[in-house]
């Protein structure tokens, strides 16, 4: 059964902090996956807590409705599946924050700085002399022939 994404993003952003706080990402090589705490937090026979795996790619999970394909849930997918996209959403939309916060730190410190570019020479930054010196170079005059430049002196004679 193909999960509607768009219900289930819907979902996703109706889910406490609480439940959001369930599902921790894990970082693998082979694909990034979630492990989502039970509900109830229950610990299995071996005193651990039980955590399902939820892959927000192929929109599996681990539990016992997905072990059905979720065909029981009303919705086509079970609240871990929700709880890992909630998180995941929160993952993106922080990283979006991180990444706007640092362009606007790069933008307000060149706002500040009165060198609007960096300027390199041999290697080295610029010095403030060798900086003015070049951004503030004036343009190479133009030579002006005077017409009478040739009066008092000429090949010709
Ligand atoms: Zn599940």
């Amino acid at each position: 059964m193909a999960i509607n994404i768009e219900t289930l993003e819907a979902a996703a952003r109706e889910v406490s902090p609480e439940y959001i706080g369930k599902a921790h990402k894990i970082i693998a090589a082979t694909g990034d996956f979630w492990i989502v705490e039970n509900e109830a937090g229950d610990y299995n026979e071996h005193g651990e807590l039980i955590e399902y795996k939820v892959d927000l790619v192929h929109h599996t999970c681990t539990c016992k409705a997905g072990k059905l394909n979720f065909t029981r849930c009303r919705n086509g997918y079970c609240k871990h599946l929700v709880w890992a996209t909630a998180a995941e959403l929160e993952e993106t939309q922080a990283m979006a924050e991180q990444a706007i916060a640092a362009a606007t730190a790069i933008l307000q410190a060149s706002a500040t700085n009165k060198r609007a570019h960096h300027l390199v020479i041999d290697g080295k930054v610029a010095t403030a002399a060798e900086y003015d010196r070049i951004m503030n170079a004036k343009p190479r005059p133009t030579k002006h022939v005077p017409l009478n430049r040739q009066a008092g002196f000429s090949l010709l004679r």
